[in-house]
């Protein structure tokens, strides 16, 4: 018997055993969701889970970041990224197990939190993983590092984490893996890219500057509050006027704060801006366009030299991109042990995730990040019936059918990294079930 088989015969019901586990930990960790930054309760939860299935566990890398470590003998390293942090997303799931935790944002403000983004479906996996790779550790030689990593949200979690020593005081990985649920995919079954999975993302702060005044004496100021609606106006054609239309990009204006009064004409406007892309021409291309109308526009409306706008970048990060070595062997992995009909190739989405930074790393660190079902069968074939989505993360109604989506993420993981250890042809696998965890 191939040790592959061995495995598919193991690792489904072994999982199937444990679930009671997870689910306590996921409901935990549903239901005291934290902001970026401030993960402490989960790292801490996070950090005694992987203890005491037997890693050594270093806490505080990078903020609340863990890393926790299991050396096996000789074979590569391999490394799993959860992130950890919630979103200011008031929860509307009714779930019995439902966020009802409140805290307060950057700016102090209180606001209702929730794993809307399911980071805590990914920190169940990796503790999932964590203890099925221990349940069968006599038949695989490496090192497996699994790290939870705080603030995706805010683009800054991962750098921070490779800043405080993450490839240097660690095992440095050959390679590193990580999932990201995606609720249009029923539960049950995972979608992978080839190439770029995710967009390369930035956001900017754009403060327009003018010469504040009366309301009823416009013609002493220079109103910022015109400018700002001009300048929107302007960025929308970026995209579509400049950016060749085989390439793939976009531009939002998120958000724009400006004035305090109807008869007050402001000295500025604050403007938050993102865009994503895939190429790193793009990239450039965009960001000079923002710079140029934003001061184009202000020149036009005759403001000062000295009141100019200023550009300010709150964080930038590159496209996620899978390596070709690890997709194909990791595609074809999920395939057996989930059937091909599980298994979809999927075109890159726009959305972005900081976990591309790991892969900056010179000599770069190969990728694979794959997409992780997230949704009930049933309430997807009802959606498409009725011609609606269902709700997607970020969303308020965002509920993951939890138990198919936690197995399906812990058995294709942990067969992810055994296929990348070195495993032994007569791989050593505890009774079915059996978990001594
Ligand atoms: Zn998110
Ligand atoms: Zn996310």
């Amino acid at each position: 018997m191939e040790w592959i088989d061995h495995l598919f015969a193991w690792v489904s019901p072994a999982i199937e055993g444990d679930y009671p586990h997870l689910f306590e930990l996921y409901r935990y960790l549903h239901a005291n969701p934290e902001l970026s930054g401030e993960e402490e309760k989960t790292a801490m939860r996070l950090a005694a889970e992987l203890e005491s299935a037997g890693f050594q566990v270093t806490s505080n890398v990078g903020g609340h970041g863990v890393v926790a470590l299991y050396r096996n003998g000789d074979g590569p390293t391999i490394m799993v990224r959860a992130d950890m942090d919630a979103l200011p997303v008031r929860e509307a799931t009714l779930l019995p197990y439902a966020s009802t935790v409140r805290g307060r944002d950057s700016e102090g403000r209180e606001v209702d939190l929730m794993h809307a983004c399911g980071h805590d479906i990914h920190t169940t996996v990796l503790v999932g993983t964590a203890r099925m790779l221990m349940q069968c550790r006599d038949g695989w030689r490496g090192t497996v590092l699994l790290i939870g990593q705080p603030a995706e949200e805010t683009g800054k979690g991962a750098e921070r984490m490779i800043k405080d020593g993450l490839f240097s005081r660690f095992p440095r990985p050959d390679s590193i893996l990580a999932l990201h649920v995606a609720p249009p995919l029923p539960a049950g079954m995972v979608a992978y890219s080839d190439g770029y999975a995710m967009a390369g993302c930035a956001s900017l702060e754009l403060r327009i500057r003018g010469v504040g005044g009366h309301g009823s004496r416009p013609h002493e100021t220079k109103d910022p509050v015109v400018l700002a609606a001009e300048t929107v106006l302007l960025l929308q054609t970026v995209i579509s006027r400049e950016i060749d239309p085989m390439e793939t990009a976009v531009l939002t204006v998120g958000s724009i704060h400006g004035g305090s009064r109807s008869n007050i004409i402001p000295d500025d406007v604050l403007l938050e801006l993102n865009y994503r892309y895939f190429k790193e021409k793009v990239d450039r291309q965009i960001r000079s366009a923002i710079e140029r109308i934003a001061k184009g526009a202000a020149i036009a409306s005759g403001v000062p030299e000295d009141r100019m706008p200023l550009l300010t970048t709150i964080m930038t990060g590159p496209p996620v991109l899978n390596d070709s070595r690890l997709t194909s062997r990791l595609s074809a992995l999920f395939s057996r042990i989930l059937g091909e009909e599980n298994v979809q190739k999927v075109p890159p989405m726009s959305a972005s995730d900081d976990f591309s930074h790991f892969g900056l790393e010179e000599p770069a660190i190969p990728l694979f990040y794959f997409f992780l079902g997230a949704s009930d069968r049933e309430k997807i074939r009802k959606c498409t019936k009725d011609d609606i989505s269902s709700p997607g993360i970020h969303n308020p109604f965002f509920a993951p059918a939890a138990e198919p989506t936690i197995r399906t993420g812990v058995e294709a993981m942990t067969c992810a990294v055994l296929d990348l250890l070195a495993v032994s042809e007569d791989l050593l696998l505890p009774e079915t079930g059996e978990i001594v965890v």
